[in-house]
This record gives structure tokens, C-alpha cells and sequence, in this order.
């Protein structure tokens, strides 16, 4: 596997949020293993997954966490949130209202995350265009307004997300070297 022994110059902790369905947990299967289930059953136990990468020659271990279908408003809790120092923050691009839910699960992220979190607005299942329910214009005008970067994204397709996560990574990097 390779990974033993490899010295880890950082752990960033990066979480999950938004409605339920979006496809959090799909995001993160892609990212962490590059699988995606057409089945996905809701999220169970498992908090987070883990990936390792190297940036600027420097070993940084993604810890990544996905809730554990507490997706219901106010129902994640603090320990969530605790020490994250990246976001993704998921809407499903065909269902109108888990974009404009975002407004609130920002509101709520900036209320318990540290105050230079990361955050990136993703606009999930692309694959879907033809249902398209959030133009790429207002995702961006809020993105902009709410300094957040945002990419959509595909799970089922892997389209951009690995560079939704390296984004994040990359400038967690960044502000912390
Ligand atoms: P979560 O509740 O936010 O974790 O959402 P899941 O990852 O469980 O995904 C919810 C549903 O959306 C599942 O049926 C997935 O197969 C589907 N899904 C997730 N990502 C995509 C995507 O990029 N494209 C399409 N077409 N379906 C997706
Ligand atoms: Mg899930």
C-alpha cells in the first residue's frame, strides 16, 4: 500500500455540510477511494475518511468528515465542527432549495468553525444538466458575496472533484505555511 511509515506533515480536518441527498457522502467515496454507488445507503457510524497527498513536498493528510445523516438544521453538533479548517459545502444543482438552504448552513458553519476556515461551494451532480435547477450565475454571485470558492461538480461522473478538494487544501496550505 506505501503508506507506512510515511511522516504526515499536517492533518487538515475539512467537513461535509448540506442538505441531505446532495450527495456528501458520494463526493467523498469519489474523492477518498474514486467510487461511486449508485445505492448509496443514508450515511452510518463512519465519521470520517482519510486521504493522504503531498503538497509543495509536504506530506498533508485530508480528514475528511461526513455527517452522519444529521442533516436536519441545528442537528450537527459542535464536535462537528471542532477543528475544521476546510468546508465543503454541497447543494444538488436540480433541487432549488438545498442551494438556497446554503444561506443558513453558512450561517450556522460560521458560527462554530474557526473564523479562517476554507470553504467551498459545490454545486453537485452536473451530470444532471438537463434538470439544472441553480444557474452557475447565482451560485457564483453568492459565492462571491460570501467570499466562498465554488465549483460544480460530479460524483457520479468525477467530474472536478478532485480539484474541489485540492482547492481547499491547497489554500488551507497556503494560509497556515
Ligand atoms: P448525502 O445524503 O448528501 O450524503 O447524499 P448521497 O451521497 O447519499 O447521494 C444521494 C443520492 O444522490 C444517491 O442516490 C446518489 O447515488 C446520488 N448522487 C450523488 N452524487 C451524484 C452525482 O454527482 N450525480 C448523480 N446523478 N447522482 C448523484
Ligand atoms: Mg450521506
Amino acid at each position: 500500500y506505501g503508506d507506512y511509515n510515511q511522516k504526515i506533515d499536517y492533518v487538515f480536518k475539512i467537513v461535509l455540510i448540506g442538505d441531505s441527498a446532495v450527495g456528501k457522502s458520494q463526493l467523498l467515496a469519489r474523492f477518498a477511494r474514486n467510487e461511486f454507488s449508485v445505492e448509496s445507503k443514508a450515511t452510518i457510524g463512519v465519521e470520517f475518511q482519510t486521504k493522504t497527498l503531498v503538497i509543495d513536498h509536504k506530506t498533508v493528510k485530508a480528514q475528511i468528515w461526513d455527517t452522519a445523516g444529521q442533516e436536519r438544521y441545528r442537528a450537527v453538533t459542535s464536535a462537528y465542527y471542532r477543528g475544521a479548517v476546510g468546508a465543503m459545502l454541497v447543494y444538488d444543482m436540480t433541487k432549488r432549495q438545498s442551494f438556497d438552504h446554503m444561506t443558513r448552513w453558512l450561517e450556522e458553519l460560521r458560527g462554530h468553525a474557526d473564523k479562517n476556515i476554507v470553504i467551498m461551494l459545490v454545486g453537485n451532480k452536473s451530470d444532471l444538466g438537463s434538470l439544472r435547477a441553480v444557474p452557475t450565475e447565482d451560485a457564483q454571485e453568492f459565492a462571491q458575496r460570501e467570499s466562498l470558492f465554488f465549483m460544480e461538480t460530479s460524483a457520479l461522473e468525477a467530474t472536478n472533484v478532485e480539484p474541489a478538494f485540492l482547492t481547499v487544501l491547497t489554500e488551507i496550505y497556503r494560509i497556515i505555511s
